[in-house]
């Protein structure tokens, strides 16, 4: 049997001397295909087995029931990821994420959105933060930056807390914070993948949301990111 499908080469996993299984991300499902001899250098097979290539695959279903790669075109690779580690390491942790998720409809969304904002060359820094407030909002961790987490008012906002969960009022805190630090945390925890493209300015509180932010992220929802200290660390280097 013969089957026809496109997708993206989400992960690939060595087997045997010469052989690949990819992990190919469609619309509604993560497809597991066996791709023989792709390893080999002259493999004409080569080019549907990068990683987040976007491909037609042709597979046939084996007698075992697995799905084995038999053709196929490579229809776009995204170049651009490689002009940077933080982009890179943001596509790793989310394809990471994208396997470990039980909704593929969700993943497809971060996904592609993702790369599309890649190629439009956004700045990787708030992709990634857009990545992470997507994941958060999905997670039912999102911050509360509209009012005070504590009595709802929207008037007199003097601290942002990571440990409430966002804004307290004047009368709800004794801390108090610089406006320009409140209207950046604002700002910055409204970044998604649909307006990230729409903001120029990277400040030095990005580094911080990102970092608290995948803090938050393990410690209250128990997603584990790969890649996490080198993603941190160039982060910390990347402008
Ligand atoms: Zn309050």
């Amino acid at each position: 049997m013969n089957d026809c499908f496109r997708g993206y080469v989400l992960r690939t996993v060595d087997y045997k001397d010469n052989d690949l299984i990819l992990s190919i991300l469609t619309e509604d499902e993560i497809v597991t295909v066996l791709a023989r001899g792709t390893k080999k250098i002259n493999s004409k097979r080569k080019s549907l087995t990068h990683p987040y290539s976007y491909c037609e695959f042709e597979v046939t279903k084996s007698k075992g029931g697995h799905l084995a790669l038999s053709g196929g075109v490579l229809l776009n690779y995204p170049s651009k990821v490689e002009k940077s580690l933080t982009l890179i390491l943001l596509l790793s942790i989310l394809s990471h994420y994208i396997l470990n998720l039980n909704e593929t409809i969700f993943g497809y969304y971060l996904f592609t959105t993702s790369l599309k904002l890649i190629e439009e060359e956004a700045n990787p820094k708030l992709i990634l933060l857009a990545i992470l407030n997507e994941i958060a909002g999905h997670e039912g961790l999102m911050f509360n930056v509209d009012e005070c987490v504590k009595c709802g008012s929207k008037k007199s906002i003097v601290h942002f807390s990571y440990d409430e969960g966002g804004f307290c009022c004047k009368n709800c805190s004794n801390h108090h914070q610089n406006k320009e630090y409140l209207s950046q945390m604002r700002i910055l925890l409204k970044i998604n993948l649909s307006n990230c493209d729409k903001i120029d300015t990277v400040t030095g509180t990005t580094n911080e949301v990102i970092i608290r932010l995948i803090e938050a992220l393990e410690d209250r929802a128990g997603i584990k990111f790969n890649a996490k200290s080198m993603l941190l660390a160039t982060i910390n280097k990347e402008d």
